[in-house]
C-alpha cells in the first residue's frame, strides 16, 4: 500500500509499505478516506522529537472498514468510523476510568503511558496517512458513523483529534455560558478551543495570534481575533473584560510558540495565559510540551522545562489542566452535535488532496504559508 513515510528532519515521501493487516482479533482494517495533517506531525516533520525514519504519520483518520477479526462483535464491513487519536484497550486501570489518553497496556515502554497512531513515543502504531490501518480493539476504538458519513466526512474527520481536543481545552479550563474566554493560538485546535467555547454559550471569546488567514477565521465563527504583532494581547483582554482579566484560557500553542519575529520562547504562552485570567480563573493547556527538547535554543527548554510564572499563577488562585485529550470522552456528544447540525468544524479546511501531494502539503503548512490552514489527504482518492 502507499503511505507517507517520514525520512528524516523536512523530509516526507510517498512509498509502496507493507500492507495493515488484521494481526490480533481484535483488530479492524480500514480503509482511509481522510486523514489529516495536524500540527503536533508538524513537530515530528520537523525533527523535534524521537520519532523514528521509515515510519508512517497520520493520527486523525477516518474510513472504512473493510475487515474485521474474530473477537470483533460490534464494528461491521462497509461501515464508515472515525477513529480517536489514541488507542485505547478499555480494561486497564486508566481506561477504566475514561483517560483513553494515557491507556497502560497499548503503551509497550512500561514507563510511559498512551497510544496513538503515527505518533512519537506512543507505540509502534503505524499512522493512517497511507491506504489501509489497521486498529487494535476496533469495538473500543471505533466511532461508527451514520448515513450522513460521507456527505459530512470532512466535519466527522476532526472528531479523530482537534474538535474534541479543542473541545477538552474548554473543559478543563471550566467555560461555562456567558464566560469571557482568552483563547492562545488559533491552530485548527485553537480555533476548535474557540468555536467549543461558543457552542458552549461563552459570552465572549477572544482569541490571540498573528497568522491573518487563521484570526479571519476566528472572526467568521464568532470571536474576536486579537493580533499579537500588534498589540499586547494581555492588555487587550484586560480591556475587554474591565481589568479583571477572562474568566478561562486556553493554551492551543506549545513549547514552539515564539514572538512575532519568531524567537522560541516556550514560555510565552503560558505566562500570558496566567497574566490575562482573572483570580480563580481555570486554564486549560492543550498545547504540546514534552519533556525533552533536545533541539530547543537554549539550555532550559532543551531538558522540557519551562519558566512558568508559578508566583502569580498561586497567588491568583488559579486551576490548570493539562495534557492530551480523552478523545472518546467527548467523539459521541461532538459526533452528534455535527449530525444534528448543530456545528460544522470542516470550516477550517483550507486544502483537500490526494496522498501523493503530501510532500508538499507538509512543506506549506510547516511554513504556514498563508490560506493553509488545515490540510486533509485523501488516500483513498474519496
Ligand atoms: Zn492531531
Ligand atoms: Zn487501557
Amino acid at each position: 500500500m502507499k503511505a507517507v513515510v517520514y525520512k528524516g528532519p523536512n523530509d516526507v515521501s510517498v512509498e509502496d509499505v507493507p500492507d495493515a493487516k488484521i494481526e490480533r482479533p481484535a483488530d479492524v482494517l480500514v480503509r482511509i478516506t481522510s486523514s489529516n495533517i495536524c500540527g503536533s506531525d508538524l513537530h515530528m516533520y520537523e525533527g523535534r522529537t524521537s520519532f523514528e525514519t521509515g515510519r508512517t504519520f497520520g493520527h486523525e483518520n477516518l474510513g472504512e472498514v473493510i475487515e474485521v477479526g474474530s473477537a470483533v462483535s460490534k464494528v461491521k464491513v462497509g461501515e464508515r468510523v472515525v477513529l480517536p487519536f489514541n488507542i485505547a484497550c478499555g480494561f486497564c486501570k486508566n481506561c477504566e476510568r475514561g483517560f483513553t489518553n494515557y491507556c497502560l497496556t497499548m503503551q509497550p515502554e512500561p514507563k510511559l503511558a498512551g497510544a496513538a497512531y503515527g505518533f512519537a513515543d506512543m507505540g509502534p502504531y503505524q499512522g493512517g496517512q497511507a491506504e489501509y490501518l489497521r486498529v487494535p480493539y476496533g469495538d473500543f476504538n471505533c466511532l461508527r458513523l451514520g448515513e450522513d458519513a460521507e456527505e459530512k466526512e470532512l466535519d466527522y474527520v476532526m472528531v479523530a483529534d482537534i474538535f474534541p481536543t479543542g473541545w477538552h481545552a474548554t473543559e478543563m479550563a471550566g467555560v461555562y455560558p456567558g464566560d469571557s474566554v482568552v483563547i492562545y493560538g488559533a491552530g485548527p485546535v485553537g480555533l476548535m478551543a474557540a468555536y467549543s467555547a461558543i457552542i458552549k454559550g461563552a459570552g465572549k471569546v477572544m482569541v490571540v495570534d498573528r497568522q491573518s488567514d487563521r484570526l479571519k477565521l476566528a472572526e467568521q465563527i464568532g470571536a474576536i481575533p486579537v493580533d499579537d504583532s500588534k498589540v499586547d494581547p494581555v492588555e487587550f483582554v484586560k480591556d475587554q473584560t474591565m481589568g479583571f482579566g477572562a474568566d478561562r484560557g486556553c493554551e492551543c500553542v506549545g513549547y514552539q510558540a515564539h514572538d512575532p519575529s519568531g524567537n522560541e520562547q516556550p514560555n510565552l504562552t503560558l505566562n500570558r495565559l496566567v497574566d490575562s485570567v482573572r483570580f480563580v480563573g481555570g486554564l486549560g493547556v492543550v498545547g504540546v510540551f514534552l519533556p525533552q527538547d533536545p533541539g530547543a535554543p537554549d539550555e532550559l527548554a532543551k531538558q522540557g522545562q519551562v519558566a512558568f510564572d508559578y508566583g502569580n499563577y498561586w497567588f491568583k488562585g488559579q486551576t490548570m489542566g493539562s495534557g492530551q485529550c480523552p478523545v472518546k470522552k467527548y467523539n459521541r456528544a461532538l459526533r452528534d452535535l455535527i449530525a444534528g447540525g448543530k456545528a460544522s468544524p470542516s470550516f477550517l479546511v483550507s486544502h483537500e488532496l490526494p496522498l501523493d501531494k503530501a510532500p508538499e502539503a507538509y512543506r506549506n503548512f510547516d511554513d504556514r504559508v498563508d490560506g493553509w490552514t488545515k490540510v486533509v489527504l485523501h488516500p483513498a482518492g474519496s
